[in-house]
């Protein structure tokens, strides 16, 4: 038996000191912090925050057909570097696209022995696959994802209200959600310079969210689905998610720590490692999804990590317009989000809350996201007070290109176990990519 001891052990009912007692793959007992340990190891961890294993149920992780872009031996390894222990993939970026069963076999045969967390699948609803949706869920897939616009890959074409009115009913008779990236295209001014940010802004307005948004809140109402929508950029679609909530519908918001860091005015020119879509926008809509977590209305913070082979971010030309929209950010989300959080006086309950806990209980892992006996022992250690710069040379993803290079953030991840093994140790001078026990999620 291992005993995990800190003075800030950040459980559902509080942070407080306390000994985290683990047995095999689970939480035992959480002790107080005093008690005396004699069944086996005690690892004191002092001042250090243990936190629960983060849960991230937005990644592209793009194997197999993308492996250039990003893989699940890098992504797995730079989850654990960032304290995340459970990943849920999305379906497109990847080939094939995870629309069907024979899909989903290719994608875990391609990840089998690669991971160094564990990781579940999403499938995905496009036109035409209705007949492959029950047989998905059959086969384990934590929910289903589809754009409401042009996905930028082919393999994934995007779905109209029809197409949603047919796979919405089966996801809603087996309590399966539909996450769904909400922009709607109404049309806007195309980019007239390619590298001013601004003009890429202009190109996909708040409008299209929101009535993106407004369509996915009575699509869920009509058939008592779940309804999600992932990366939220605009707060200024709150009221009708408050509204819709108001009516009974089962709608839920995530949004991500690059629409929570960064805001459009200081965002330079020419520099695509800050394009993603939505694109991050204004200071006021930063601070509107600020006021969304602390009211409730947004539930959750996950990573969208997104990331491309280098060429097509384009940044020799500063082609914003033309690069691909992404961006990569896995390793550093819980740094970027505490160092935002903190600011605003927000504590680690909240992040735990938001990072671990209801992202977990949305794709339905009953045994994930919590400091609770019984929970798997998906443990962080966390000091909330170190300051790093990022450095591009400590990137675990694929590739280092980030927007939160050179940044100085608050908070560092130490060490990381997953499922009662240590999976990774900032203490240890060079990171192993043998610690390989992560297991796929269904
Ligand atoms: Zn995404």
């Amino acid at each position: 038996m291992l005993a995990l001891r800190s003075r800030r052990v950040v459980t559902p009912e509080g942070t407080r000191p306390a000994t985290v007692v683990v047995d095999g793959e689970r939480i035992a007992a959480v002790e107080p912090h005093d008690v005396p340990f004699e069944r086996g190891r005690v690892e004191d961890l002092g001042e250090l925050a243990l936190l629960p294993g983060l849960v991230d149920t937005h990644v592209h992780l793009n194997e197999p057909g993308r492996t250039e872009w990003e893989g699940f031996s890098t992504a797995t390894a730079a989850a654990a570097a960032g304290g995340i222990t459970t990943l849920v993939d999305m379906p497109l970026n990847c080939i094939p696209a995870t629309t069907s069963v024979d899909a989903l076999t290719k994608k875990r045969r391609a990840a089998e022995g690669q991971l160094v967390v564990d990781v579940g699948f999403y499938g995905g609803v496009i036109p035409g696959n209705a007949d492959h949706l029950e047989p998905l869920i059959d086969a384990g897939v934590l929910g289903f994802k589809a754009f409401l616009i042009e996905s930028g890959v082919d393999e994934l074409p995007h779905v109209g209200a029809a197409d949603l009115r047919i796979a919405l009913p089966k996801l809603a008779a087996r309590g399966v959600p539909l996450l769904a990236h909400c922009e709607l295209d109404l049309g806007a001014p195309s980019p007239s310079d390619p590298r001013r940010y601004r003009d890429y802004l202009a190109s996909r307005p708040r409008a299209w969210e929101e009535a993106a948004i407004a369509l996915l809140a009575e699509l869920g109402e009509a058939t008592g689905a779940r309804v999600h929508v992932v990366h939220l950029a605009c707060a200024d679609a709150l009221g009708l998610v408050a509204e819709a909530r108001a009516r009974g519908v089962k709608l839920s918001v995530e949004t991500c720590p690059h629409y929570l860091s960064f805001e459009a005015e200081t965002i330079p020119d020419g520099d695509p490692r800050f394009k993603c879509a939505p694109p991050i926008r204004e200071r006021d809509q930063r601070e509107g999804l600020w006021r969304g977590l602390r009211e409730g209305l947004v539930d959750f913070v996950v990573s969208d990590h997104s990331p491309c082979a280098p060429a097509l971010k384009r940044m020799a030309e500063g082609d914003v317009a033309g690069a691909w929209g992404g961006i990569a950010g896995l390793q550093l989300g819980l740094s970027a989000t505490h160092t935002e959080a903190s600011a605003r006086g927000f504590s680690l309950d909240a992040i735990a809350r938001w990072m671990c806990d209801a992202p977990a209980r949305f794709v339905g892992l009953a045994k994930k996201g919590r400091i609770e006996p019984g929970f798997d022992a998906d443990l962080v250690a966390f000091d909330p007070e170190a300051r790093f710069a990022v450095d591009r040379r400590a990137i675990l993803h694929r590739h280092d290109l980030t927007p939160y290079e050179g940044l100085t953030l608050r908070g560092a991840v130490r060490a990381t176990w997953l499922r009662g093994e240590r999976a990774y140790d900032a203490r240890v001078g060079s990171w192993s990519f043998s610690r390989v026990r992560g297991r796929i999620l269904a």
